[in-house]
């Protein structure tokens, strides 16, 4: 059995001294009430002890029990019901949510580091409470003001819960196919038919309603993505007092029997002609559903993080246990038989590889973290464009990059582990089996790479590209000369994207499949670029406390593997991008 802790330090030492962020609460009216650094720290420790102490016991019992359907009710594994009571009594659901509603009102950046803690804790556990802040904030920006004050309460209080209803049998990736209708009622209600698949906590024990938000079509609506509309479909009816009325004619058909996750509860969710509300204006579904999928991008691509983090905490511990072999430059524990593996360099190019990439990813996520804070609390217009043009900008980076390196660092934690990684009881699997999911659910990660490349790097003719490189140009430049050694890698790093994002967006002009063929390397170079940046910022924070204690000459001794070892991956990448798309298509369809 694995054990948990939260990275408080780390946490606090990017949110306090790599971004500063108090001063920027100041500077935000609506924060400056909410928070300050004494608060937001005495509230990551409360959620470090929530979910080392209540939801990570429930990790593997959770995945050994998994989920279970019986006749459309759905039960989840022993101990979850408690669990979530305990969690949502604490507040955790409503965190970030609008105050005005009963919501705690704290910022993006401190309910970024407690998605961390959560997914880390239990990756199953943490998506019912996530789906229902997204489906909150989705409500909170586009409802009208009856629905706000009839289900947002309820909600935040984690008495309800809340899904996302897109996908359908046929319709994944492209929802412009969904087929569930939506008719227009003579009370201003509308019935809802249709079926939708692989719905995350669409029915389950832990709250007495399910709110869900439904993707679907007007009788007369355009086809196309510009024909759908977002519906608040509950699953037991509101009445107007607030109390609970009758179930609405929706059910749960089925779940899924999957590689991960299995605790959390994926849906097959059959409407048949279910009452529901519309979110905003007609048609206009998808821009409503993508208020919540920016932050539910974000959250998913934390979820690549916490496995990472959770895989690291055990490697670390047992590669300073496990004892084999000799250390290459001659016996270190002379009283022992043989060394821990720590010693070998093999062994320590996984846990520096893991180490690094998880708080480079820390560090990457509440950077944008920030900006969604800028975006909503912002007076100033143009700061609030800036960051509503970063989160644009990099929303699908953190989605896809965090996940695809959370799959490579788990990896790491189970070969360190050797043969016992492959075995259950020592946990190591079951994070690999978890973090999968994170790659392809909430938009594929390679159609992450195409809405970088093709809608926000070529559809912007590189602008939100050239204003983010300006800003790493500007640290770079300004930069003392101790920062040398990382700052100039950091620089042929942006230079090298420069050069890149140009090409693509020269060959993108004539060549149709050029956005396709590069877009996958492209996003990884320009995540390893954007973390040298995180690291070049980390190391500005640390470098004057050196010598204060190891936290700081740690940092310092990271960056520095991260600089030498894993930044010119960026080079093998560029190389691939360069080649463009003609070897892909060297192939007829039938010689495959
Ligand atoms: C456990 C789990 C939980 C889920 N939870 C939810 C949920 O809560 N709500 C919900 O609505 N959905 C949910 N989903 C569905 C999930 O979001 C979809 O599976 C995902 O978006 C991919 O859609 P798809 O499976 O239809 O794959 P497809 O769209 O069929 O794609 C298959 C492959 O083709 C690639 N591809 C498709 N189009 C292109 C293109 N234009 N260019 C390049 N490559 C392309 C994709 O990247 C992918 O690799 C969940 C799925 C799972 C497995």
């Amino acid at each position: 059995m694995t054990t948990y802790k939260a990275p408080l330090r780390d946490m606090r030492f990017i949110l306090d001294e790599v971004f500063e962020v108090a001063k920027l609460w100041a500077e935000l009216p609506a924060l400056t009430e909410a928070v300050d650094a004494d608060t937001a720290a005495a509230i990551l420790e409360e959620a470090g002890k929530v979910t080392a102490g209540t939801i990570a016991p429930l990790n593997r019992s959770g995945d050994e029990e998994g989920c279970q359907w019986n006749n459309g009710m759905v039960t989840t594994p022993a101990g979850f019901p408690e669990a979530y009571r305990t969690y949502a009594e604490g507040g955790w659901v409503g965190i970030s949510g609008d105050p005005a509603y009963g919501g705690l009102g704290m910022p993006k950046v401190v309910s970024a580091q407690i998605d961390e803690m959560v997914n880390s804790a239990n990756l199953s556990f943490a998506l019912y409470p996530m789906l229902t802040a997204g489906a909150c904030l989705s409500i909170n920006t586009h409802a009208t003001e009856e629905l706000k004050r009839l289900y947002l309460p309820k909600m935040y209080a984690g008495d309800w819960s809340g899904s996302m209803c897109l996908t359908e049998p046929h319709a994944g990736t492209d929802l412009g196919l969904i087929r569930t209708k939506a008719e227009p009622q003579a009370d201003g209600s509308y019935r809802i038919t249709g079926t939708k698949i692989s719905i995350t906590g669409g029915e389950h024990d832990l709250t007495e309603n399910i709110i869900h938000l439904v993707l679907g079509r007007l009788p007369d609506a355009p086809a196309g993505p510009k024909g759908i509309s977002l519906f608040l479909v509950p699953k037991v009816m509101v009445n107007p007092d607030g109390t609970l009325g009758k179930r609405n004619s929706l059910s749960c058909g089925s779940i899924e029997h999957k590689m991960g996750i299995k605790a959390s509860a994926t849906c097959v969710m059959n409407f048949d002609g279910a009452t529901g509300y519309i979110i905003d204006t007609p048609n206009n579904g998808l821009a409503a559903m993508f208020t919540m999928m920016n932050y539910e991008r974000l959250a998913v691509g934390i979820q690549g993080l916490s496995c990472g983090e959770r895989s690291y905490q055990s490697a670390v511990k047992y590669a300073r246990e496990r004892i084999q072999s000799r250390a290459p430059s001659g016996p270190q524990a002379t009283d022992k038989a043989a060394d821990p593996i720590i010693v070998h360099p093999d062994v320590r190019r996984m846990l520096l590889t893991m180490k690094a990439v998880n708080e480079g990813g820390r560090a990457f996520s509440t950077y944008v973290a920030m900006q969604l804070d800028i975006a909503k609390f912002s007076d100033d217009p143009v700061a609030r464009r800036c960051a509503e043009e970063r989160v644009a900008l990099l929303t699908p980076v953190a989605k896809a990059f965090l996940t695809d390196l959370g799959l490579e660092t788990t990896v790491h934690g189970q070969q360190i582990f050797g043969g016992h990684g492959f075995v259950r009881e020592w946990g190591q699997e079951q994070l690999i089996r978890d973090v999968r999911i994170t790659q392809i659910y909430e938009g594929a990660n390679g159609i992450q790479a195409l809405d970088l490349m093709g809608r926000k790097i070529v559809g912007n003719s590189g602008v939100l590209y050239k204003h983010f490189s300006d800003e790493i140009k500007a640290f770079a430049n300004d930069a003392s000369a101790e920062l040398a050694e990382f700052v100039k890698p950091l620089q042929a790093a942006i230079a090298n994207l420069d050069d890149l994002t140009a090409l693509v967006l020269d060959r993108a002009r004539t060549d149709p499949n050029e956005i396709g063929a590069a877009s996958v390397e492209y996003l990884h170079t320009f995540g390893y670029t954007a973390y040298a940046y995180m690291w070049a910022l980390m190391v500005r924070a640390a470098l004057d406390r050196k010598n204060e204690d190891d936290f700081y000459a740690s940092k310092l001794a990271t960056a520095r593997f991260y600089f030498a070892r894993l930044l010119p991956r960026i080079y093998s990448l560029t190389a691939s991008v360069r080649a463009g798309s003609k070897s892909l298509f060297l192939l007829a369809e039938t010689q495959f």
